[in-house]
């Protein structure tokens, strides 16, 4: 009994760890996210006429301008450039909307959400040139936007019961609440590849299906009557999900960590006992989990792809043989861009494992094995951009 009970305590620590764990590197030097989410911020300009709609479809709602005060929240927000990119975006359009309605503005509050551990201070600093940049756009009717920021996690309750008006969130909730149980067998991976059992598959669609289910509950809860939510997601294009458009790049990872173990500078238990805590969904995965969940109902739902080199913004080429863009721009960059988008994602959770000693060794071996593999095929992301109204 008592053993059960300190494995379960065990357990416990190693789900807060991994929370604790989770956010993303720090600050705004060269590994930073802040300097290194250009794919992120791709994804968010792509979903930008989606938005658009999205916030002009709640204008024909009574909810929309029955209010002092909008009530916005982006959920994972980070810290970085990204984050303020959505919050003025969102004013903006909303701004745009009530010109057209003959309204005035009203006043916003904009609620910044992410895991404990994010560098809110690194965002903070960009709170001066965010508020200046607004009044400059919009001169004095912009009726006053107020940021504040929400730490903790969207997996448990984070606003006063009907409160939000407007729930935003970007390539945030593919991030799951823990590592799911029952990867015992996922030996020498990193996340799904195509070597994972079907139990391995099983418990990576079980744990996305939960978390997703817990995070619309929850919404549900914090969102006013006719309130919208707008998510964007990295996922897969092909429902088998040990399709290798979802862990090519991971799995690139994992060599990288097999060459240390052969060179002795890791431990293969340590290897084996690492999974990545995060699912790259499917349309219609995400799709029936709305559905059977029924607290919103989809009102568009969207998907496109985004190239993982960020300097890369050639969407007619999608040729992998004739990378043309890779001749232009010399692969060398395209590889560095690339492999440093995955280590300002991943390291502070690397490192938590495996220690700080062999992270720069590690990423190195990566960028060569990312460099290799984007010779030959042109790496985009697939994303899923769903907008959401609660039900009554
Ligand atoms: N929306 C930003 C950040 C995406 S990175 C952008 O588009 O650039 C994903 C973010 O989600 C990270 O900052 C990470 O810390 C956060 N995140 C992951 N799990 C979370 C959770 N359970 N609760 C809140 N934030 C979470």
């Amino acid at each position: 009994m008592m053993l059960r009970r300190l494995f379960q305590l065990g357990q416990r620590t190693i789900k807060m760890a991994t929370i604790n764990v989770q956010h993303m590197n720090d600050g705004n030097g060269d590994s930073s996210y802040a300097s290194n989410s250009f794919l992120q911020e791709h994804a968010i300009r792509r979903a930008l006429p989606f938005l658009k709609h999205a916030i002009k479809d709640m204008a024909n709602h009574d909810v929309f301008f029955k209010n002092d005060c909008f009530m916005i929240a982006d959920l994972g927000c980070s810290s970085g450039m990204n984050t303020l990119l959505v919050a003025s975006n969102i004013i903006n359009i909303l701004h745009e909307v009530c010109h057209e309605n003959n309204r005035k503005t009203p006043q916003s509050q904009v609620c910044l959400n992410d895991l404990f551990g994010n560098d809110f201070n690194n965002l903070f600093k960009l709170l001066p040139d965010f508020y200046d940049n607004l009044k400059k756009d919009q001169g004095e009717s912009i009726g006053g936007c107020f940021v504040s920021v929400v730490p903790g996690s969207f997996y448990g309750r984070l606003f006063p019961d009907k409160s939000l008006h407007f729930v935003h969130s970007s390539y945030s909730i593919q991030w799951l609440s823990q590592v799911p149980e029952g990867l015992e067998s996922n030996k020498l991976n990193l996340y799904i590849s195509k070597t994972s059992s079907l139990n391995v598959l099983q418990a990576y669609g079980k744990q996305f299906h939960a978390d997703f289910t817990k995070f619309l509950e929850l919404r549900y809860e914090e969102i006013v009557c006719g309130g919208h939510m707008f998510i964007t997601l990295p996922g897969r294009s092909k429902v088998d999900p040990a399709s290798d458009d979802c862990w090519s790049l991971w799995d690139l990872l994992t060599k990288s960590l097999l060459e240390l173990l052969k060179e002795e500078l890791i431990r293969e238990s340590d290897i084996n006992s690492f999974n990545f805590p995060f699912y790259l969904p499917c349309e219609d995965e995400v799709r029936n989990i709305i559905q059977d969940n029924g607290s919103f109902s989809v009102d568009n739902m969207n998907v496109y792809e985004v190239n993982w080199d960020p300097d890369d913004t050639d969407y007619t080429n999608m040729d992998d043989l004739n990378l043309e863009h890779n001749h232009n721009q010399g692969i060398n960059t395209t590889m560095k861009n690339t492999a440093k988008v995955i280590r300002a994602i991943t390291e502070p959770m690397l490192t938590s494992h495996f220690g700080s000693s062999i992270i720069d060794v590690l990423y190195k071996k990566y960028e060569k094995h990312v460099e290799e593999r984007l010779a030959t095929k042109k790496t985009r992301q697939f994303t899923i951009v769903i907008s959401l109204t609660k039900n009554e």
